[in-house]
């Protein structure tokens, strides 16, 4: 026994954490559609996901654990971008279109997501790679009578499923009365779910025995699952918006077309993420991506301290004013433990992370160790929540560069220009800064040079 619980939304119960076979412990997270830059809140069950993955590595050993995140590559907005380019006169068939569109917001999120310290899944399956396994898993559920065919759609028959509404503890009725429910004429009950649906000649489609069409979204998570986990794993996790119906319907699914296995044993979902007090929207102007918060110079460490300052199963304030308290934070332990081998994390901190991923508590021990001065212990326990590791360290040894000579020359260069107005000298100088990392500020009152988060300091030397 290594101690972990964790609360299972489906027994409504913080549980002791048993797996099927603790030589291979088996986790699936439910990943982005692949259709633009990932918001703050996509951030959170990336970091809270890759900190349990961390934690079960310790626990049962580094090789002893599967985790697996999809990638929805199927998806209406990202063939709205492809159609938007093609009729903007981008060469290539719709087709390409949509695979650079997938490839290019795939590149950004791994790079967006390293920088938070999320390690890569063992697996990153992507559902345009699975579309047979989805045809045959929707076969099997029709010819099993959970399912059924109309008008080139293939419904799941939620009342052929007694237990549909148990995750999230609601009534097949409830449902309908409260739930923005698309009555279409061809679903037998208003609840039916869309396991394939036909594609026009703009939509991507594959041959399958209902015509030309593609997968709904609930099915894809199914049928990755089962390929690559088998019809019983350990966790299945994702965010609480997720919960119903994705969830609820991925139960249905894999339930009804494997009955000899159970699906996933664990439920864990994290609770939402605000800014400032408020709900992370366009329309309030506080709605921004991973992306831009390292653009302003916030480090990926910084950002995901601060996700971490609170338990996953409660609502998250991502504030100004967190941050720089964790980037305050972070500096000092980083300076203090920069020549420090680390030892064997601490207890408390191991103790926190196993009753249910207290994140905020392990937190709080590494305060406390920080205060007595146990800085290898301190090393060696960040580094089981990702931080203080190597990889994240680029801004905090950026810090201690000197870009006075740099500021002085970019300075002065600009004065001479503003005399002959040729300003190719100081262009040249600033690409070269922005091409290091370095982020440049001109005002009318100077210069100003700042490290950013791909601060290279090789490049700022090889500045002539
Ligand atoms: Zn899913």
């Amino acid at each position: 026994m290594t101690g972990l619980r964790l609360y299972n939304t489906k027994a409504r119960a913080k549980q002791d954490f048993v797996p099927i076979d603790a030589s291979n412990v088996r986790m699936y997270v439910c990943g982005p559609t692949v259709y633009d830059r990932a918001h703050l809140g996509n951030a959170r069950p990336v970091v809270v996901f890759d900190t349990l993955y961390r934690l079960l590595r310790h626990l049962y050993g580094t090789d002893q654990v599967t985790y697996v995140r999809n990638f929805t590559d199927v998806d209406d907005k990202i063939n709205a971008e492809a159609l938007r380019r093609q009729k903007a006169g981008a060469p290539g068939t719709l087709e390409d279109l949509i695979h650079q569109r997938t490839e290019e917001t795939i590149a950004w999120y791994h790079a967006d997501m390293d920088a938070l310290g999320a390690l890569r899944p063992t697996l990153e399956p992507r559902a345009t790679e699975f579309i047979a396994q989805m045809i045959a898993m929707t076969e099997s559920l029709i010819a099993s009578g959970h399912a059924y065919a109309a008008k080139g759609h293939v419904l799941f028959a939620v009342e052929s499923y007694a237990a549909y509404g148990k995750l999230s503890g609601r009534s097949v009725d409830d449902m309908i009365a409260g739930a923005r429910v698309e009555v279409a004429p061809y679903k037998r009950n208003p609840m039916d779910f869309v396991l394939w649906k036909p594609s026009s000649g703009e939509e991507p489609g594959w041959d399958s025995p209902w015509g030309k069409g593609r997968p709904g979204w609930h099915i894809e998570c199914s049928a990755m699952a089962h390929e690559l986990l088998g019809e019983s794993f350990d966790i299945h996790g994702g965010g609480l918006d997720l919960q119903f119906p994705h969830h609820e319907n991925e139960i249905a699914q894999s339930a009804c077309a494997h009955p000899n296995g159970d699906f996933a044993h664990y439920w864990l979902h994290n609770e939402m993420l605000q800014v400032e007090g408020k709900k992370m929207s366009k329309s309030l102007g506080n709605f921004f991506t991973v992306r831009d918060l390292l653009d302003q110079g916030i480090p990926g460490e910084v950002i995901r301290f601060v996700l971490l300052m609170t338990h996953y199963r409660s609502p998250m304030d991502w504030t100004a004013e967190k941050a720089r308290q964790a980037e305050a934070t972070l500096r000092k332990w980083r300076e203090a433990t920069a020549s420090v081998a680390p030892s064997t994390p601490l207890l408390g901190v191991v103790a926190a992370l196993t009753d249910d991923l207290n994140t905020a508590g392990a937190l709080a021990a590494l305060h406390a160790a920080a205060g007595e001065g146990d800085w290898p212990a301190v090393k060696a326990s960040a580094e089981l929540l990702g931080l203080l590791t190597a990889p994240l360290g680029a801004w905090a040894a950026a810090l201690d560069v000197d870009l006075g000579l740099q500021t002085e020359r970019l300075a002065s260069l600009r004065i001479a220009a503003m005399a002959t107005k040729d300003f190719s000298a100081v262009d040249a100088l600033k690409s070269a800064l922005i091409a290091a990392g370095v982020q440049v500020r001109m005002s009318k009152g100077g210069v100003d040079l700042v490290p950013g988060p791909d601060f290279d300091p090789a490049k700022l030397d090889a500045i002539k």
